[in-house]
């Protein structure tokens, strides 16, 4: 019998996700890269084996962020859900808060905290890295 994690979608409610297992890492992300792309000052993703990611449904249109990388929106109301390397087993990285119940999924580092906008403070208690830290493939 199949098991689920967790369900999500973006803002609009025309995509929805299902995701099979726990996240392998929560990290919040302060990279320019991510503050552009969403639009926030940070970002909390979540990284799962890219088969957890199941029944995709509704409209995502994906954008090239980088050579190596590409990032899936909402292709009716623009949420930022999925971040993911182009290489066909890269992991897939999920925006926490797109989940049903993010709390379920709190983040347990800081990354490229180096490009955090200066009102942002840091939580306490978390490991916080200048670059993407040495388990955090960027
Ligand atoms: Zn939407
Ligand atoms: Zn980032």
């Amino acid at each position: 019998m199949r098991t689920t994690f967790a369900e999500g979608g973006c803002g609009c409610g025309a995509v929805r996700y299902t995701l099979l297992c726990p996240p392998t890492d929560v990290a919040d992300c302060h990279c320019r890269m991510c503050q552009r792309y969403v639009g926030a000052a940070s970002v909390t993703w979540a990284t799962f084996p890219a088969e957890a990611l199941e029944g995709v449904r509704g409209g995502v249109t994906w954008v090239a962020s980088s050579a190596s990388a590409r990032r899936g929106f909402c292709a009716a109301c623009g949420t930022s859900l999925f971040f993911a390397g182009n290489a066909g087993s890269s992991p897939v990285d999920v925006t926490v808060v797109s989940l049903d119940h993010p709390e379920r999924c709190p983040p347990t580092a800081q990354i490229w905290v180096a490009s955090r906008q200066h009102w942002v403070a840091l939580l306490p208690g978390l490991p916080a890295h200048r670059d993407g830290g040495g388990d955090w493939a960027p």
